[in-house]
């Protein structure tokens, strides 16, 4: 039989890029089930992104990721949307179905598998979101829909932490709220919080927050996942909480993507350790 050289591809389109670690985890996915795939990482500039999905199609690309500033700004670009990226407003991973590309935001998806792997549910939960951002968004509707009794919102930009509440109030049947976040911000009575802002990436620093309002039997989860380890999260289980990595959510994230282009069960073990390795010192 005639050997077969071609290659699929999958990718992710973004600017920056550079810094983007999804390549090393999906590749050793396809290398770990001996897949004839790449991930291309690329730049494509905000004005590009039209032409760079027109290549995509061209290509027959299996699917592809987006990152900052193309999430919101791809959806035209489509023949389809989740239901789910719908009610987040953003889509991350697009993927092929028929030759039509469809949009999804896998960026929940990951955090509901990372507390599922820590044999959390989130049936009847309250959950408290820090940051009111893109990761926020698919955070908190995708706790809602995995049956979430509750949400609440604290963010210092009243607009912004309105706008989530009332997206998840619209698209789910979870009860949700904003509250403000001024100063050392109390912890809403809930059952998970979770970092969804940035503060802690590549520092020690950690969201300001009243901390003692953390009890044993809490879980606190972060969307930071360099370093894995947060300041957030070593106070968080200090004080008896359970913790969750952004680390293993990235992770999770990254099998669904997997699954979604190749129709194979993912590699998790294989994929988590590449990605681990990349932020290894
Ligand atoms: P956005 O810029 O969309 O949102 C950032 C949010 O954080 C805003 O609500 C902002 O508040 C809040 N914020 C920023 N700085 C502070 C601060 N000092 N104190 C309080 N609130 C603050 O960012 P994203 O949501 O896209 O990304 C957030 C983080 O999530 C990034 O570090 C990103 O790498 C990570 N991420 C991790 C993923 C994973 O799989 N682990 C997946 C996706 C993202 P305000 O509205 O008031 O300005």
């Amino acid at each position: 039989m005639p050997k077969n050289y071609r290659a699929e591809l999958t990718g992710v389109f973004g600017d920056p890029v550079d810094g983007n670690p999804t390549g090393a985890m999906e590749e050793a996915g396809f290398r770990a089930r001996n897949l004839n795939y790449r991930y291309i990482t690329a730049r494509v500039l905000p004005e590009a992104l039209g032409a760079a999905i027109a290549g995509a199609r061209a290509m027959q690309m299996k699917g592809f990721n987006l990152t900052m500033p193309h999430k919101v700004r791809v959806i035209p670009f489509l023949d389809g949307i989740s239901e789910a990226a719908r009610a987040i407003g953003a889509v991350n991973t697009v993927y092929r179905e028929n030759g039509r590309l469809i949009g999804e935001n896998t960026d929940g998806k990951g955090f509901v598998e990372a507390l599922g792997m820590v044999g959390v549910s989130l049936d009847g939960k309250r959950v408290a979101l820090l940051g009111a951002g893109g990761a926020a968004k698919a955070i908190g509707v995708e706790c809602a829909l995995a049956g979430a009794a509750k949400i609440t919102v604290v963010n210092r930009n009243r607009a912004r932490g309105e706008e989530l509440a009332g997206a998840i109030l619209k698209n789910t049947v979870a009860d949700a709220e904003y509250l403000p976040w001024e100063g050392a911000a109390s912890i809403p009575a809930c059952d998970i919080l979770v970092n969804a802002t940035p503060v802690g990436l590549g520092s020690g620093e950690k969201p300001d927050i009243d901390y003692t309002g953390i009890a044993p039997g809490m879980v606190a989860a972060d969307v930071v996942f360099n370093p894995e380890w947060t300041a957030f999260l070593n106070e968080a289980k200090s004080r008896g909480a359970t913790a969750v990595t952004g680390l293993g959510m990235l992770a999770c994230q990254g099998a669904r993507n997997f699954e979604l282009w190749t129709g194979e069960r993912a590699p998790f073990d294989a994929m988590y350790e590449a990605l681990k390795a990349e932020f290894a010192e």
